[in-house]
């Protein structure tokens, strides 16, 4: 039976090397199929696929059957072939989310590799490469956590992101200087899917604020901008080092965070509820999870 063989075909297919890890986040033993692509991918993957009107056609290695012209398809493509034609230049300061990551990163990876190419056509790369960004970002207000929206704009050639309350304000309310710049999703703690918490150092202590846009493209933009920016610093503040030791500087995600009971330095002091936040080799605390400038 044509079917049956097929389903052998492919079984046998998924065990070579490169499709027994997921193509989008490198998941071990992918049990899902492109037919659309011809790639191998995960379960989380495969449903960011099939909810993408371009990529939809998803089968499930185990459970559904191919027909031939489908099978040669899969078979004449892989991973690997797949990878060298999507992948073809990817910048090296770009997320290339894991299965771990926030849905945000492995659907725009997934929609920036497949549905707008922009790894094979640079030129749309330009969002987050130019070296400039301008726009609009919700931003959390300190006191009542209304999001108001406020200008950013991140600058290579200043050093610095900055954000502005008024419209045509030419003070910025505050510049965050790209050397201590970090960006890191917080979907749950913020509230949004596509919530961002950027930290920067400013009199040597940490501040946070809280982002948001409203379309997942431009938030990721945002994020890979900055992630561009600090990769350019770092290539001028460590020349000669190699891209790789430099990458996993670019942004980070915390430790670990959580409530703790502190008390204070005096002894008649009850013990407060505080948000701490492990980062990097720094332990924080805050008032609450969402404390900012
Ligand atoms: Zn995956």
């Amino acid at each position: 039976m044509a079917k049956e063989r097929n389903s052998c075909v492919l079984r046998d297919l998924r065990q070579r090397p490169g499709n027994d890890i997921c193509a989008d986040c490198g998941a071990a033993e992918p049990d899902w199929v492109s037919v659309t692509l011809g790639v191998f991918v995960c379960q989380g993957c495969s449903l960011i696929h099939r909810s993408i009107l371009s990529l939809n056609q998803v089968k499930s290695v185990l459970q559904d059957t191919f027909d031939d012209k489908e099978t040669e398809f899969i078979a004449s493509m892989g991973n690997d072939a797949a990878k060298a034609k999507y992948e073809q230049q990817v910048p090296a300061f770009y997320c290339r989310p894991s299965h771990t990551d926030c849905r945000i990163l492995r659907e725009q990876w997934i929609r920036g590799k497949y549905e707008r190419q922009e790894f094979i056509h640079i030129e749309k790369q330009e969002p987050y490469s130019a070296g400039y960004r301008e726009g609009f970002l919700w931003k959390r207000g300190r006191d009542n956590g209304q999001f108001l929206s406020r200008k950013f704009i991140l600058s290579e050639r200043e050093g610095a992101l900055k954000y502005f309350n008024k419209q045509d304000g030419k003070e910025p309310k505050a510049t965050m200087r790209i050397e201590t710049l970090n960006a890191t999703f917080q979907p749950a703690k913020i509230g949004n899917p596509f919530g961002l918490q950027i930290t920067y150092l400013r009199d040597n202590s940490t501040r946070n604020i809280f982002v948001y846009h409203e379309d997942s493209k431009e938030m990721v933009d945002w994020f890979t901008a900055i992630r561009a920016a600090r990769f350019h610093y770092q290539k001028v503040a460590f020349p000669g080092a190699n891209d790789e030791d430099l990458v996993p500087r670019l942004t980070r995600n915390f430790m670990k965070e959580g409530y703790m009971e502190k008390t204070g330095p005096r002894h008649t002091e009850g013990f407060k509820k505080r948000w701490f936040t492990m980062d990097d080799r720094r332990l924080m605390y805050f008032k609450d999870p969402l404390v900012s400038e």
